[in-house]
């Protein structure tokens, strides 16, 4: 019996009354479940085995997969469902995870930070894509590219003034520097605003003042670091 937390990211209808579901788990990466009988009205399993459920489970391994065999739901999110454009970021968000924890070494800090995401998009009635932005920006940091926004990638002194930020190299030029590599001009106070959206708290976005310019050089930088930039849910926001 393993007991482990998991975010439900896709369902699939499977025999008369059960689910295949796909699920990020906070321990071990993305797993796939099979829920027993939950499309039954009284399952005990109804409300853990849909899209967005977080919950907290019991499982047992059958070969490459897990069975379910009770489950307590956390949260599922529920006002997703009332305002569709944060559905839309939602999915984006479980699109881009699932992909990451496909591809890369899994973190359970990169698990709670998604369940933090979706939980303040289910509360917001604006700035999802802030948040987005922000989930984002915390997500490549936590994937080991991290840009310090206040010092020189070259000489490394404190940036005060416009400088370059390069995707490529991960950080900033100051302007004495700009020299030593080709980046995207950021004035002083957008390298401000990028350096307090990765410090910021999700609940605490809403405040910053961020340009379509700096939401486009963060999503460029994550899509550089993870590799891929076809996100299909994309196209919906
Ligand atoms: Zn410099």
């Amino acid at each position: 019996m393993i007991n482990e937390e998991v975010l439900i990211i896709k369902e699939v209808n499977y025999n008369e009354n059960d689910k295949i579901l796909h699920a990020l788990s906070r321990t071990n990466g993305k797993i796939q479940l099979i829920s027993r009988g939950c499309r039954k009205n009284n399952s005990h399993l109804v409300n853990a085995s849909q899209l967005f459920a977080h919950s907290a489970c019991s499982l047992t391994k059958s070969r490459d997969m897990y069975i379910i065999t009770s489950a307590e739901l956390i949260d599922n999110f529920y006002n997703l469902k009332n305002n569709i454009d944060a559905y839309y970021y939602a999915n984006y968000i479980i699109e881009l995870i699932s992909y990451v924890a496909q591809e890369n070494e899994y973190d359970y800090k990169i698990f709670d930070m998604t369940v933090s995401a979706l939980h303040y998009l289910s509360c917001f009635t604006e700035n999802f894509d802030k948040l987005t932005a922000a989930y984002e920006l915390k997500l490549v940091s936590m994937l080991g590219y991290r840009p310090d926004f206040l010092h020189c990638l070259s000489c490394g002194a404190t940036v005060f003034t416009d400088a370059k930020f390069s995707i490529k190299e991960g950080g900033v030029f100051c302007s004495k520097c700009v020299n030593y590599g080709n980046g995207i001009n950021v004035t002083y106070s957008e390298i401000l605003t990028l350096d307090k959206i990765l410090k910021s708290k999700f609940e605490n976005i809403g405040s910053i003042e961020v340009n379509t310019k700096l939401l486009n050089l963060i999503r460029n930088f994550l899509f550089y670091y993870i590799g891929k930039d076809n996100f299909t849910t994309l196209k919906l926001i």
